[in-house]
């Protein structure tokens, strides 16, 4: 019951974003964030008519998700968190789309797993735009060389940048600093935004939000 409001709350306000914005309706899609969550807010999900998640851990996205895909085929699952590359085969398998590709190696692995499982499997490069040490994502001014590595030296399909601002800092500044790579570099999708700012994300430009708090409650 709760999860159903905090979904109509969340749409609508990701709607109303949209169109002050005077963005198209549905062009900022809701990715709900499962991890740590029970089955229970898994279910409570689907029965809302959700089907596009997002997970930061292969493992545990495995175990969320094998079950559910079968019985639900049009599931999409983004992979959010970071990827070794020892879980590189397994991510391939599962996931929709890796929005956290965020050094030379793993673009290497991924590029040859893709040919390998002969998927399709769009990209996004996480860029560290507050050039946190502790961080992961590619520095801003490493962005062209390395999407110019993903693309023309891997193959990868690269079609959009993930950001997650730093804590403490205006995370507007962020955004508005994703929106005008994303733009420089041609790249369509855009997933910033999380419970505390996905309002703000939409009105300056993404394509996807991952909220999971706000819709399921503070994690255990
Ligand atoms: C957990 C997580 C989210 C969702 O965070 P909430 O604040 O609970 O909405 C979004 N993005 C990433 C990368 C996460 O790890």
């Amino acid at each position: 019951m709760m999860v159903a409001e905090n979904f109509d709350y969340v749409l609508k306000a990701i709607r109303k974003a949209e169109r002050r914005a005077g963005r198209a309706e549905g062009s900022a899609k809701l990715i709900a964030v499962t991890k740590s969550q029970d089955s229970g807010a898994l279910s409570a999900a689907l029965s809302c008519g959700q089907r596009l998640f997002g997970e930061n851990k292969v493992q545990e996205a495995r175990s969320h998700w094998s079950g559910y895909k079968a019985d639900y085929p049009d599931i999409e699952l983004h992979l959010i968190g970071p990827l070794q590359t020892n879980k590189v085969a397994q991510a391939v398998a599962l996931f929709d789309c890796i929005q956290t590709l965020d050094r030379e190696k793993l673009a290497v692995a991924l590029s040859d797993e893709i040919k390998k499982q002969e998927k399709s499997l769009p990209c996004f490069i996480q860029v560290n735009t507050g050039e946190e040490a502790q961080k992961s994502g590619i520095l801003p001014a490493h962005l062209k060389d390395f999407l110019r590595y993903c693309v023309h030296d891997c193959g990868l399909s690269v079609t959009g940048l993930m950001g997650l601002p730093p804590v403490g800092e205006p995370a507007a500044l962020h955004f508005a600093l994703l929106k005008k790579l994303s733009l420089a570099h041609d790249l369509p999708h855009l997933s910033m935004g999380m419970s505390a700012d996905f309002i703000e994300a939409v009105s300056l430009g993404a394509t996807y939000v991952r909220v999971g708090s706000a819709l399921f409650g503070s994690r255990t």
